[in-house]
């Protein structure tokens, strides 16, 4: 589908949502937003700053009373609508998500149809919002336990997964009873503005959701972490960014939910399936270009089977097509910017310097393409040792006993996901339960699903989104004491 079918159908939308209104900036001033593959402009937004973000609150503030008392299954409907809009423009939106975001065309699809399925799953959950009732320390008296919504809610999203990074969020906040305003990552906007105006054909009633665009991310999240209008923050991004964000709630004292970088460990046993271990390894390493939180970002694999786990994973590397998103067969699509090409380069130049060998890979390609990658020899004095590589590159590294995997796995500052591969039922779950991470993927490379919650520990954050624990980010306990009965 071509993007001019895409702006026929109204969803190339270059205006922000606040209040139920399509908004320029106050300044008139607006930004490109770019296609990563082929370095075309494919629109201008609005480059909004505090004031618009302060109007945005103020409308999703004006909304709140009558959103939290409409009945949980008038919510519900308007969310269903939105969803069922979602898979009905799954093919423009997956259009808006390559351009902007540059993964290969089957990923941009099944991002949207992750991205609706949280909606839908969230319309029902927030049909089962149940209090409680305590012991109680009295004949004449009884406990009641409401679950209500926090209220204003901000969402402050990456530009990886430009759908379901929303969705995730926005779903389970309004499905209880909140508002949200959202602010997406500056390189794609487009995507959250479709699903605003998807939002807007569902009936959604004006400034339940704003969604407002900007150059400077600063000026508008610290409109959104001081005003004591708003009472949640959830952030998905950067530990940096989100170390900051938290800092900057803490006068507000808000709630918060981080969802932040990763270092996932890739484990493969002696007794795993090699040939399934290889796919799953690719799987998630390569998938988005690397550009995951929960990328495999160290291939820890035992000795006993390293070297035939090495060379079929060398051999299927080499087989993955690189180019831009649209063409068929592709596989790894760009990196989203130049400084991400620029951090990739220096990280392998720095391992290659420092002793690591090239498997495959090792170069940039055309434009912002990079060839997907493999290294080994990788040593703690290294920089891709420790950082998130978020590009398509894989260190691997030999181990000998399952002690020193663990160790290995746990020797990281995050703990977002973990991976293993295993027959042995005894050592999947001591693995499993050894792993200092939020979400383990055993004998699969890829674990993300709407019923199941996904969150880190560690360095990675705080709060957990899908699933019946995903609402639980954005309601309130209160206790009400009844006496005199
Ligand atoms: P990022 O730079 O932290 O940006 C995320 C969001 O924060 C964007 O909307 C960005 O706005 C905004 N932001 C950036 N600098 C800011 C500042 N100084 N003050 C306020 N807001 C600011 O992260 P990213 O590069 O987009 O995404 C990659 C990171 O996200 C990786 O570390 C990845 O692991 C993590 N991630 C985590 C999860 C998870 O679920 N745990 C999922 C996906 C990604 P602009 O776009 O305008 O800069």
């Amino acid at each position: 589908m071509s993007l001019e079918a895409v702006r026929a159908k109204g969803l190339l939308v270059d205006r922000a949502w606040i209040g139920g209104q399509w908004c320029e900036a106050d300044s008139g001033r607006r930004f490109p937003v770019f296609d990563p593959a082929s370095g075309d402009r494919l629109a201008e937004v609005p480059d909004m700053g505090e004031a618009e973000a302060r109007r945005a609150i103020a409308a999703a503030a004006a909304a709140f009373d009558s959103w939290r008392q409409s009945l949980p299954q008038e919510r519900a409907a308007v969310l269903s609508r939105w969803a069922a809009l979602m898979r009905s423009s799954l093919e423009e939106l997956a259009t808006l998500v390559m351009h902007e975001q540059g993964k290969p065309l089957a990923q941009a699809r099944g991002e949207v149809a992750h991205a609706s399925a949280f909606v839908e799953w969230f319309a029902e959950e927030g049909k089962r919002i149940y209090g409680e009732i305590m012991p109680t320390n009295g004949v004449d008296r009884r406990f009641l336990v409401l679950r209500q919504p926090v209220g204003v809610c901000a969402a402050i999203t990456p530009w990886n997964f430009p759908a379901s990074m929303i969705t995730r969020k926005v779903a389970p906040a309004l499905a209880v009873g909140c508002t949200v305003v959202v602010k997406p990552a500056e390189q794609t906007p487009l995507t959250a503005l479709a699903l605003a105006r998807l939002a807007e054909q569902a009936g959604m009633p004006p400034g339940v959701l704003d969604v407002i665009t900007g150059a400077d991310p600063a000026p508008i999240s610290l409109a959104l972490t001081s005003d004591p209008r708003v009472r949640k923050i959830s952030f998905t991004g950067s530990t940096e960014v989100g170390r900051l964000l938290m800092a900057q709630s803490a006068a507000t004292l808000k709630r918060l939910s981080l969802e932040l970088g990763g270092d996932a460990p890739f484990l493969v046993f002696d007794d795993a399936d090699v040939e399934a271990a290889v796919q799953g390894a690719i799987a998630s390493k390569y998938r988005n270009s690397g550009q995951t939180c929960v990328c495999a970002n160290r291939i820890l694999v035992q000795a006993g089977i390293y070297e035939a786990f090495v060379r079929r994973y060398v051999e299927e590397v080499e087989k993955l097509a690189v180019g831009p998103g649209w063409q068929p067969g592709v596989t790894v699509g760009p990196l989203i910017d130049e400084a991400a090409l620029d951090k990739v380069e220096a990280l392998v130049a720095d391992a290659r310097e420092k002793g690591a060998r090239l498997l495959c890979g090792g170069r940039r390609a055309q434009g912002l393409f990079y060839t997907p990658t493999a290294l080994e020899g990788i040593t703690p004095d290294m920089r891709i040792a420790h950082e998130e590589i978020f590009g398509p590159v894989a260190p691997l590294y030999r181990f000998e006993t399952e002690e020193e995997g663990i160790a290995l796995a746990n020797a990281s500052d995050y703990g977002l996901a973990g991976y293993l591969y295993a027959r042995d039922v005894g050592r999947i779950l001591r693995v499993a339960e050894a792993l200092e991470v939020g979400v383990v993927g055993v004998n699969t490379g890829s674990t993300s699903n709407e019923a199941a919650p996904f969150g880190g520990i560690k360095q990675s954050g705080f709060g957990r989104e899908g699933s019946k624990y995903g609402v639980e980010e954005y309601l309130e306990l209160k206790s009400v004491c009844l006496a005199g009965l």
